[in-house]
């Protein structure tokens, strides 16, 4: 499904236990490859949060297509816990006449920096799952104007400049945070998780048939923890994602309508993938 979240376009595959993809063309990356979903090949590099078969299974063919239709080798990020495995299925496809071989895969740990084009950047962080995930925030440079500088006008700017005053200054701006398969626990994880300006989290039980604390033990987030959170969320939008397939859109929509706070639901919004 094609998004727009915060002038990024981000084309999203997210249903819990089945499949999690998100392409973000604008950073030229995957963020967990899913079974490798259409338009996933253009990117030319995969960030994955975790190794669970419903992030990462798509990983040797995205690899191999890439390979075929004569794209560059991918650089792909992965936990470093669960690096030598994923390196050993890359070699097993090999020895099946895959070429899996034809990629970069790095393990990164909490506090790495990730370099993507146009200066931009992704940084890990710990994410708090049944086993080890890497939280990616995107972040931007950008030129802002000069906290001293705020309130004059545009003569007095213009003429500071020319008498060559630095003006602006260079700030990373935290764009994006994904933090994978996580708990509730992960508003503590980062400071990004809630200062991002698009926060893509997941969301995967809801409604009373599934206690809330069952679903903190099961490394997911439940609708609930998010309404009893409600105040801390500081992100411009927050994609609400990876809701489990037992519900309907329905269920999903009115759940979402009862629980939230009108603050929060304002900026909320649901990858609902309708049948
Ligand atoms: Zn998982």
């Amino acid at each position: 499904m094609r998004l727009q979240l915060g002038g990024m376009a981000v084309e999203a595959h997210s249903v819990g236990g089945v499949e999690t993809c998100f392409q973000l063309p604008d950073f030229g990356l995957c963020l967990d490859i899913g079974r490798c979903p259409e338009g996933a090949i253009s990117q030319d590099r995969l960030l994955l949060t975790h190794a669970h078969i419903d992030h990462a299974a798509g990983l040797p063919y995205y690899v191999s297509m890439r390979s075929m239709r004569h794209q560059s080798p991918p650089d792909i990020y992965c936990p470093a816990a669960s690096h030598p495995t994923l390196a050993r299925l890359l070699e097993t496809w090999a020895d099946l006449q895959a070429d899996t071989l034809h990629c970069r895969l790095v393990p990164v740990s909490p506090g790495d920096r990730i370099p993507l084009p146009n200066d931009a950047f992704a940084r890990v962080f710990a994410s708090p799952h049944r086993i080890e995930t890497n939280g990616y925030t995107l972040f931007r440079r950008i030129r802002k104007l000069k906290e001293e500088h705020k309130g004059k006008d545009g003569t007095e700017i213009g003429r500071l400049a020319r008498s060559g005053s630095a003006i602006h200054e260079v700030v990373e701006r935290a764009e994006l945070c994904f933090p994978g398969d996580t708990t509730i626990d992960v508003l503590d994880a980062d400071p990004a998780v809630t200062t991002a300006r698009v926060l893509m989290l997941e969301c995967t039980f809801l409604g009373s048939e599934k206690d809330p604390e069952e679903a903190r033990q099961g490394g997911h987030v439940h609708l609930d923890h998010i309404a009893t959170h409600a105040e801390r969320f500081q992100n411009e939008h927050i994609l609400l994602t990876h809701f489990s397939k037992r519900y309907s859109a329905r269920e999903i929509r009115t759940e979402v309508a009862r629980r939230l706070p009108p603050a929060l639901l304002e900026r909320v919004e649901l990858l609902i993938h309708e049948p």
